[in-house]
């Protein structure tokens, strides 16, 4: 579905992803994980077209998206949630819904997203009224993720979704993730400092290290390793 070949990004001249290849079927939960500064929300930025790569290739479905506009992309079927969320704070839930539905004219289409996003989450639809910047974090994450599928992703792009929420938020959050997968068949590819709780609801995973994959496979073979254990899931 997704396929990166040897991609190359830069921030002027810091040289932040060196030679990224990685595939993401469609109908998996690929988690990609690494320490601080390992060029993870880079590798999502290429994706979603916010940044350039500089050299490489970057293909979605078959067709090619590298270097092309950020809003043709998400028409193509990629729908990004960038790390901090990025909620409108002083709109109602049901406003940001509305807001990113942007590319949709079709007004009944729009509501029947609007409903399918409470079917995930309840909590939304009980604060429909509500403003964004009034919720707690965990449902503000709720809201950014049910504010990327409104747009009808096929490929879901998650930045740190476990950020700064409580030990229930977290677990509600990865639920919302499965059943997702499960039930909406949304492909996604989960960037995460929580390696743990990722690599349990992963089926494939890479590790980047300085902007480079350092390994990959299966989700419970990479949890199972050493040198993983010790560097990102805190085994002595
Ligand atoms: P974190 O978990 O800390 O967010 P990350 O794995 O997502 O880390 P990136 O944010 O992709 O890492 O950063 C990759 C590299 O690019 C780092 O060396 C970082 O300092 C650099 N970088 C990131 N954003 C910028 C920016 N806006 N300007 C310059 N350099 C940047």
């Amino acid at each position: 579905m997704l396929e990166l070949s040897d991609i190359h990004t830069y921030y002027d001249h810091i040289h932040a992803l060196k030679g990224v290849s990685l595939t993401v079927n469609e109908g998996e939960i690929v988690a990609l994980i690494g320490g601080n500064g390992a060029g993870k929300t880079t590798t999502l930025r290429t994706i979603s077209g916010m940044m350039k790569p500089r050299t490489g290739s970057m293909t979605f479905e078959g067709q090619t998206i590298a270097g092309i506009p950020a809003h043709h992309i998400m028409q193509k079927g990629i729908s990004h949630v960038p790390e901090g969320r990025r909620i409108f704070k002083d709109m109602t839930v049901r406003e940001n819904l509305d807001v990113g539905a942007y590319t949709v004219t079709d007004r009944a289409l729009i509501e029947n997203r609007i409903q399918e996003g409470f079917g995930f989450f309840p909590r939304l639809k009980e604060r429909e009224h509500q403003l964004g910047g009034t919720m707690s974090g965990g449902e503000q994450q709720m809201l950014a993720i049910a504010r990327a599928l409104m747009v009808a992703p096929r490929l879901l792009l998650l930045d740190e979704p476990s950020m700064g929420l409580s030990p229930l938020f977290v677990e509600a959050i990865f639920d919302i993730i499965v059943k997702l997968n499960k039930e909406r068949g949304t492909t996604v590819l989960l960037v995460e400092q929580n390696a743990n709780m990722a690599l349990q609801i992963a089926h494939r995973a890479y590790v980047l290290q300085t902007g480079e994959i350092k390994l990959s496979g299966n989700a419970a073979d990479i949890a199972q390793d050493e040198s993983v254990r010790k560097a990102y899931l805190g085994d002595e």
